[in-house]
């Protein structure tokens, strides 16, 4: 499966925005982008205004890293949403909030979605008591995600899920901590999601 390598916190400088995509040092002052807010490069620092187009293209690359996707799956999910009843912009951020990767994340089992992702093809999680292993498993109302029985214990989920307590749940899942299951109580509205995203120009972008 092909994936991003680079450097993480070089693709937050070039959106110019913190996605978030380390985990723990993203809330801290070692964060990249808190240390060095312009673009990464040798021309990183000069002022450039953006075209439309530049605009529309740097907001779906936003997108796609905040979700760790490349092009050709990215499209997929806009076409979905296209056919989809509801306005489009919202029903593409709904289709991605939807992954399992990003529920395991957003349910504090993994600290990053890069780490749910690999903890998911690593066997750990089941979605309704069977096991899944496709982090790109799309989640409906009323599933239920946790860890596998012999995963329940593993440090990395137990961790992550600590510090995912101080930083709250989102409103459209619900966390039972003791028996470390999580459900989905509704589907997300755009309110609902956090990624402070305009949508509406992504749309514009594949319009063309
Ligand atoms: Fe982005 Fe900061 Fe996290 Fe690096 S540490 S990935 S710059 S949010």
């Amino acid at each position: 499966m092909a994936r991003y390598t680079d450097a993480l916190c070089r693709v937050c400088r070039r959106e110019g925005d913190k996605l978030f995509l380390k985990g723990d040092r993203c809330h801290t002052d070692k964060c990249g982008i808190e240390r060095r807010r312009y673009a990464p490069g040798s021309h990183g620092q000069r002022r450039r205004k953006l075209s439309d187009y530049g605009l529309q293209l740097r907001e779906k690359q936003k997108v796609k890293q905040t979700y760790g996707i490349l092009e050709r799956q990215f499209k997929k999910y806009f076409y979905m949403a296209e056919r989809m009843k509801g306005v489009t912009g919202s029903m593409l951020l709904q289709l991605l909030e939807r992954r399992l990767d990003n529920v395991t994340y957003r349910l504090g089992f993994a600290s990053n979605r890069r780490q749910a992702r690999q903890l998911i093809m690593h066997r750990h999680f089941t979605v309704n008591g069977r096991r899944v292993t496709i982090p790109s498993y799309i989640v409906r109302q009323g599933d239920v995600i946790s860890p596998k029985d012999s995963s329940s214990k593993l440090l990395v989920i137990r961790e992550s899920l600590t510090k995912a307590e101080h930083r709250g749940f989102p409103s459209w899942v619900e966390m039972d901590k003791s028996n470390l299951r999580g459900k989905i109580l509704h589907l997300p509205a755009r309110e609902e999601i956090a990624l402070p995203v305009q949508e509406q120009l992504i749309i514009e972008l594949y319009s063309k």
